[in-house]
Order: structure tokens, then C-alpha cells, then sequence
């Protein structure tokens, strides 16, 4: 395994990373890449282990139900690069399943390159949205038909390929890619139907960053970005060769859709369990500002901070289901309900702006305007913001205008941007959830019942 030093290091690998019209030669010396460059490191230095043999115990497959579910709270510790790295591994292991066409040739190498990324202790990221081009449009039909990945050549000893994989997190601290189709392919896009496995070094490959990372900002103002923020890649691959032993799919179009459907899983599991605690922080601010405003016993806030706690422990009850009826694969790996984890997610994520309301409604405009903490450490105005801010003598004015900046931070800026555009899109967005939903949502099940209240069977249609 690598220590967070030698992470570190690995990274100064001759890789193309790009940040605002910049080439990034060292990203340790970019300040907006220095917090989450250190967070990784330190997820490296957590599961360090000096044995030639060992594993980091976060990136093994869960092989009881319980495991999977006993998995979830130190999912939620883990940056997110290795957050990514569990669920591109898990990715694999649920498609090495589900691949029916040449499994056994694909199947092998998705086991070897499983095996090496546990031994060589990478990080490996999911990249599966394409540019996309037109979106009504299939992937065969567009204007530029690099549009989506393809392979544009091929070797004697593997393929190469050209396109570009969109909004891909933390790529440019991770060592590997995970390529894969973005979705179901059809007869005649069989250059669309590759998933691989490229170095981030790879000859061919730019990585163009953004971030919101508050890097020139007062830190302590923003106390959820600076801890949090992590760049978000465009990833630009200019004919890059990729060995066979890297190539998991290539050709079979009707095999395509499994690594879509497959990630999905994974991806809505970690966003889910997130929203989850995320529910349970919202309502956790929305108590403290109400108490910190004296507002706490006033009916139409409690009545809110009801309505919070219900969405809340909604969503638990939802994740809590995806776990309990989790199924397994053949080879004995659990993973979530597929209908359960959507429909939770769906739900999280349309309903998320309600409970940001709730709490900008009980909070009031400091949200916005609360003094930077350097006003409070600047003799000239310290003393009048801590009395202004300050609004009874056991809520300082430090102590409230710091719930202010988590509430502005988590909802309403920096982080609060990102993620209020992320908790929509991330998992291949609503209408991917919707389309899940739909696809397992037991409707016959449905038409009996509606049948029977109604007083009808099939016989009267
Ligand atoms: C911060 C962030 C991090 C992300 N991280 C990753 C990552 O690590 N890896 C990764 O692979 N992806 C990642 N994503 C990408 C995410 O999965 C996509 O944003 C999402 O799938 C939507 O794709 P899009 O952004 O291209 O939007 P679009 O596809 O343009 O979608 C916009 C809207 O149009 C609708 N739409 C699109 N096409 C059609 C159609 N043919 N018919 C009907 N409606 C259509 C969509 O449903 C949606 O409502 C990330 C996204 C964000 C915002």
C-alpha cells in the first residue's frame, strides 16, 4: 500500500492537468488543489498498512448484507477519490457478473485488473459521461463522432481511442480512468461500445479542472468548501492507445448498458447515503439557528423544522430499505435494491430545495451578509460584530455568525452551488432514476390492487 507521501509523489507522473488557462505542473502547489490533494494523501495514510500483502479494507466487495450495510457510515469518512475508487471497483465486480457476451475473456481481465488495483493501492475514477454532442441524436448520428468515446484504431496489442468524458470527479489526483459508455449502444455504434481502463498519464490525455475550492478566500468562512472541495475534470482523450489487458468491453453493443447500469447502482448508493446525512445536518442547522435566534418554541418554526425531520427520516427509511433487500451475485457480492436506492434518491434530490428553504426561511438574511470571522479578529470592528451578532448572553456573536457561514456555505455558496446542481445530476440525473424506478417498480403488482378496490377483474375489461 502507499503511504498519503508517496500518493503524493505518484501524482508528479508527467500527467496534462489544466487549471484556469494554466498547466498545473505540481498540483501540491496549486492553491485550489493543495486541500483536497491533502485529503486524499491523509484517506492514504488512514488505511495504511506495512504488509506486502494488504489491501485497503474500504475498496473490498461486501459479502453479506450486513457487511454492506455496516459499510455506509465509513463511506461517508472517505474522500472522494477513494469514495470513487470503491465504487469503479464495485462497478467491475458487478459487471464482470452481469457481461454475457465473451465474459469469460472480459470477465478474466476485469478479475486481473481488480486484483492489480488492490495491489498497486490506486485511485480510479468513473468516467462515463460523454460531451454527447446533440442530445436527441444517437451517438452514430451526430455531427462530430467523437462525440462520444470511440475506438478510432486498433493494434495488434490494443485499441485506440478519441472523445471526451465530462464533470469526471477528482480525476486529476486519481492514477486510473474507468472509461466506460454512457449508455445503451445499438447495432452500428460498436466503436461506441468500449469500456477501459487509461492512465491518467497516459500520452493523449488532458485533464482541464474546476473547482470550488474557496482557495483565495478566508478559510474559515467557508467550513464545509475547504474541507470538501475537490476539482471536477473535463477530460480530453486525443487518441490514446489502451493495452488489451486494460479493455473490458469492445464492440459488443448490446452489452453496453451493464457498466452504465452497473456504476448507477453504486453511484445512487453513495449519493443517497449522502443525502441521508445530508437531511440530517439541514435539520440539525435549521434547531441550532432557531435556538441561537431565540426563535425555537415559535409555532410556524417547529413546524418547519417537522416537516425537515419527516423528509429525513423518509430518506433513512428508504436507504435502510435498499440495504435490508440487497441482493448478491453470483460469485456471493452483495449490493443494494435497485428500486429502492432510485426512488430514495429521486426523492432526496427533488425534494432538497425544500428543505433548504425551511432553513434560509428560519435562519434569516445573515445566511448571506454574517461578517467574515476576520471582522471578528480585527480589533477596529471585533468588539461591535460580536455585540451585533451576539443576541442574548449565552449565544456569542462568534458562535452564531459561524452557524451563518456552515448555512451559506452548505446551501448557498461555494459547496452549496455545487451541490445543489450535483444532488440533480450526479447518478446520471433524474430521468435515470425515473427510468430505474420504472424499470422495477412492481406494477403488476399495482393493477391487482387497483383492480380489486375498484371491484373489477380481467374479465370485465
Ligand atoms: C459536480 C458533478 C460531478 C459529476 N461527476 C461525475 C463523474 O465522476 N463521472 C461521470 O461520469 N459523470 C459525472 N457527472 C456527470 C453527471 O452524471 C451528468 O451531469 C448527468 O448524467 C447529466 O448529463 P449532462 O450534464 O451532460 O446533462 P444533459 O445530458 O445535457 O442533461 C440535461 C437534461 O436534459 C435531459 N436529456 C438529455 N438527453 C436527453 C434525451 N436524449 N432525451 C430526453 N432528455 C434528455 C436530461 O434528462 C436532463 O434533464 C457529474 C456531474 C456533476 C454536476
Amino acid at each position: 500500500m502507499l503511504t498519503g507521501e508517496q500518493y503524493k509523489q505518484s501524482l508528479l507522473d508527467g500527467r496534462n492537468v489544466y487549471f484556469e488557462g494554466r498547466r498545473v505542473e505540481n498540483q501540491a502547489e496549486e492553491p485550489a488543489h493543495v486541500a483536497p490533494l491533502e485529503a486524499v494523501a491523509a484517506g492514504y495514510d488512514k488505511y495504511y498498512s506495512a504488509d506486502e500483502d494488504a489491501v485497503n479494507p474500504m475498496l473490498t466487495a461486501p459479502r453479506s448484507p450486513e457487511e454492506l450495510r455496516d459499510r455506509i457510515p465509513s463511506l461517508m469518512e472517505l474522500d472522494l477519490a477513494l469514495n470513487v475508487t470503491y465504487q469503479s471497483l464495485m462497478t467491475l465486480i458487478v459487471a464482470r457478473n452481469r457481461l454475457t457476451v465473451d465474459s469469460g475473456e472480459f470477465g478474466q481481465r476485469i478479475t486481473n485488473y481488480v486484483a492489480q488495483a488492490h495491489r498497486r493501492d490506486i485511485r480510479v475514477v468513473e468516467c462515463i459521461t460523454d460531451a454527447k454532442g446533440n442530445r436527441s441524436l444517437a451517438p452514430s448520428a451526430q455531427d462530430d463522432p467523437d462525440a462520444y468515446v470511440r475506438v478510432v484504431d486498433r493494434t495488434p496489442e490494443g485499441v485506440v481511442i478519441r472523445g471526451a468524458k465530462l464533470h469526471i470527479s477528482a480525476a486529476s489526483l486519481a492514477h486510473d480512468m474507468l472509461v466506460m459508455p454512457t449508455k445503451r449502444m445499438k447495432p452500428g455504434e460498436e466503436q461506441y461500445s468500449i469500456a477501459c481502463a487509461v492512465p491518467v498519464n497516459a500520452p493523449g490525455v488532458k485533464i482541464v479542472n474546476t473547482t470550488f475550492d474557496p482557495a483565495h478566500r478566508e478559510r474559515r468562512d467557508y467550513p464545509i468548501s475547504s474541507r470538501l472541495s475537490m476539482p471536477d475534470s473535463f477530460v480530453i482523450l486525443e487518441d490514446v492507445f489502451v493495452p488489451h489487458e486494460r479493455v473490458f468491453l469492445d464492440g459488443q453493443a448490446d452489452q453496453a448498458a451493464v457498466f452504465a447500469h452497473s456504476l448507477g447502482l453504486w453511484e445512487r448508493l453513495g449519493g443517497t447515503s449522502f443525502m441521508v446525512q445530508q437531511a440530517d445536518e439541514l435539520v440539525g442547522l435549521a434547531v441550532l439557528i432557531a435556538e441561537a435566534n431565540g426563535l425555537q418554541k415559535v409555532a410556524h418554526v417547529r413546524e418547519k423544522i417537522d416537516e425537515m425531520m419527516i423528509h429525513a427520516t423518509t430518506l433513512r427509511a428508504g436507504l435502510e430499505a435498499a440495504l435490508l433487500h440487497a441482493h448478491a451475485t453470483s460469485d456471493g457480492y452483495y449490493y443494494p435494491d435497485e428500486l429502492y436506492t432510485n426512488a430514495t434518491k429521486y426523492q432526496g434530490a427533488t425534494r432538497f430545495n425544500e428543505m433548504v428553504r425551511h432553513l434560509h426561511d428560519i435562519a434569516g438574511g445573515s445566511v448571506l451578509t454574517a461578517p467574515s470571522m476576520a471582522d471578528f479578529d480585527n480589533p477596529e470592528t471585533g468588539k461591535a460584530v460580536e455585540k451585533y451578532m451576539s443576541t442574548s448572553s449565552s449565544i456569542s456573536g462568534e458562535y452564531r455568525a459561524r452557524l451563518f457561514h456552515a448555512i451559506r456555505d452548505l446551501t448557498a455558496d461555494a459547496f452549496g452551488g455545487w451541490h445543489a446542481v450535483t444532488n440533480l445530476q450526479s447518478g446520471g440525473g433524474l430521468y435515470a432514476q425515473r427510468l430505474v424506478t420504472r424499470k422495477h417498480y412492481d406494477v403488476a403488482r399495482a393493477k391487482a390492487y387497483a383492480m380489486d378496490v375498484a371491484g373489477i377483474s380481467e374479465a370485465d375489461r
